[in-house]
């Protein structure tokens, strides 16, 4: 082992009395103060050379090591002779990935490189973003998360059990990095539209973190994927030997909450800088979970708060298009789940930004779910249906609920697929010169219709936007690009704003901020090819104005701890983690 002060002293000036407590505060010499911090951050005594260096994901440079590097490190002949660069390394990945024949077998291949060499890992999703989303996220990571102990290779993240009540703090103490900053956690009681996969879930908060890094480089570090591990209901998983989780039957109740307490508390304590984000839990949890931590601790829920800001910024996305006012919509979800109500709360809130009252705004919805229309006076409905219930007849058939309701938009979160049918998208055309229609189920055979039904039905006309995925449609001579109403627009660039000033909350405001950023980044082009979000491949840029946008309201609402930089947009940027090697010599 090479201690930390003489690796220091090698060459790269590094200050070994640096104490963790300044890691934030150094905010001149950007790239200095973030090299630092990751130094003390991957150990605080010493590096590990040799094949423990190899081993280690967060520093191995793989073929990449110089020299130079080798001879110091203990790395002679441990590695191939030939000294490779970056670039070579990637197209070398590259190469392999493209090899594989199924999607699963490239999660695999990619989620391995993440395991020997992180910085080769973000720097290939980085330059194929496009490419490997779909990968690393939905769909795929959906079919990884049903086949997780199958194809199970390396622990990764937090898995939290029943056997571990009574010792969280000491469970999560484990972990051996000490200054995380952004906790994904799921109970994977919901997982996608695929429904209860228990411990399998790991997959979802791993593959949300990993969109953290690339979209708005939260250093890897930073970051602690976490499953609690209720149980699971789901009898194949239960009959399976080969099911990662523990093999009981969910907790529930009372039992329930006090677990997912005891972990809130644990987390809090040993990670007190860490955002929480609630990930994948089923809707009868989500909704009381995030009501009970949102205003304790610094904590959101993606499926409902994520949801309803990347569906209103493509909302505004539309409107561009059509000319449109918000507060003039009329609006049909086909499901008011976690991802429908999400919406509802987050479009009614812009629409009273926009000058009507909330009665108003809640009479401009229309939810349909697995029972029919949300009607006054239907059983069962919970406090956030009831805001949305109207006076009138309980209708069971979309199709007629749709010709009723005359909306202007109809948005699908129901994880139903072809829901949104021929007659649907026909009687949407016939009553909007330009219809809009969000398919958002996940993944993508769960979509309420494809791009290629919405296009040909409505004849060309349609506003449409995905969950998942989908090529390019060609229709009557024209190219149309779909939109991904993807949450990955939205919460990389909120967790980010809230890491680089320590905001202690997460606000409705600043979902609300985030989306209206998000929907300006559309370019001319974009609307153009009917796509309502940004490229892709500018999601980093627009990932740091979103952060921006979100720290600023923090510092509005003074729920910053960190004073405010004076050029914020930035210090921001200055804080994002590029996947570039270090040069340890
Ligand atoms: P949920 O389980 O909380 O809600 C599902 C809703 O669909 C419920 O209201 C249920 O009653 C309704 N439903 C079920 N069958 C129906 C039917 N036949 N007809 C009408 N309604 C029906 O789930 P959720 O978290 O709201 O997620 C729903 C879907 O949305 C999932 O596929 C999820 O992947 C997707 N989603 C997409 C995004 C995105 O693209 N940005 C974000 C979040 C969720």
């Amino acid at each position: 082992m090479l201690s930390m002060i003489a690796w220091a002293q090698v060459g790269s000036g590094y200050l070994p009395e640096m104490s963790r407590g300044d890691i934030f505060l150094k905010e001149e010499g950007g790239n200095v103060a973030r090299k630092r911090r990751r130094l003390i951050r991957m150990s605080t005594t010493s590096i590990p050379t040799g094949m423990e260096l190899l081993r280690n994901a967060g520093l191995n440079k793989g073929t990449a090591f110089t020299e130079e590097e080798r001879e110091l490190l203990g790395l002679r002949g441990l590695l191939p002779p030939h000294v490779h660069m970056m670039k070579e390394q990637v197209d070398r990945v590259v190469e392999n990935y493209r090899r594989k024949d199924t999607d699963l077998g490239r999660y695999i291949h990619v989620l391995s490189l993440q395991d020997r060499n992180e910085t080769l890992f973000y720097r290939v999703i980085l330059e194929n973003l496009e490419e490997l989303m779909p990968i690393i996220y939905t769909p795929t990571v959906g079919e990884a998360c049903q086949k997780y102990g199958h194809i199970f290779r390396r622990t990764r993240g937090c898995f939290i059990a029943e056997k571990h009540r009574g010792r969280m703090v000491d469970v999560l103490r484990n972990w051996p990095l000490v200054d995380v900053r952004v906790i994904v956690v799921t109970d994977g009681e919901r997982i996608l539209g695929l429904g209860d996969l228990g411990a399998n879930g790991m997959g979802i908060p791993v593959g949300k973190l990993s969109l953290y890094t690339a979209c708005a480089g939260i250093h890897p570090a930073d970051c602690l994927p976490v499953v609690l591990d209720v149980g699971t209901n789901n009898e194949e998983l239960l009959n399976d030997p080969l099911y990662i989780g523990t093999k009981n039957r969910r907790l529930r109740g009372d039992e329930y909450y006090e677990f997912v307490d005891e972990f809130i508390t644990a987390a809090t304590s040993v990670f007190p800088h860490a955002l929480i984000q609630f990930e994948d839990f089923a809707n009868p949890t989500a909704f009381p979970l995030i009501k009970k931590y949102e205003d304790k601790i610094c904590t959101f829920n993606d499926d409902i708060q994520g949801t309803g800001s990347v569906v209103l910024s493509g909302l505004l996305g539309a409107l561009r298009i059509t000319g449109g006012k918000l507060t003039e919509q009329k609006l049909l979800f086909l499901g008011a789940g976690e991802a429908g109500m999400g919406c509802g709360k987050q479009i009614v809130a812009a629409m009273v930004s926009e000058g009507l009252s909330e009665k108003e705004a809640q009479e401009r919805f229309w939810f349909f779910d697995v029972d029919g229309l949300i009607v006054k006076g239907r059983d069962n409905l919970s406090d956030v249906h009831q805001a949305f219930a109207h006076d009138h007849e309980h209708m069971t058939d979309f199709l007629e609920v749709v010709k009723t309701v005359k909306p202007t938009a109809i948005i699908g979160a129901s994880a139903q697929a072809s829901t949104f049918t021929k007659e649907v998208l026909e009687t949407m055309a016939e009553m909007n010169e330009r219809p809009i229609i969000f398919a958002l189920s996940n993944p993508t055979h769960k979509a309420e219709c494809t791009p290629t039904e919405a296009y040909t039905y409505t004849n060309g006309r349609a506003i449409y936007a995905s969950g998942s995925p989908f090529k390019p449609v060609e229709f009557n001579g024209e190219t149309f690009v779909p939109g991904q109403g993807n949450n990955a627009y939205i919460f990389p660039g909120v967790g980010l704003g809230i890491v680089a000033c320590e905001s202690s909350r997460v606000t409705g405001e600043m979902f609300y901020a985030a989306a209206k950023t998000l929907a300006a980044e559309a370019s001319e082009d974009d609307l153009k090819l009917g796509r309502v979000y940004p490229a892709l491949s500018r999601i980093r840029e627009v990932s740091a104005k979103i952060a921006t946008a979100v720290a600023e309201i923090a510092y509005e609402q003074e729920l910053a701890a960190l004073p405010r930089p004076k050029d914020l947009h930035e210090h921001i940027k200055s804080l994002m983690y590029m996947p570039e090697y270090e040069d340890y010599v």
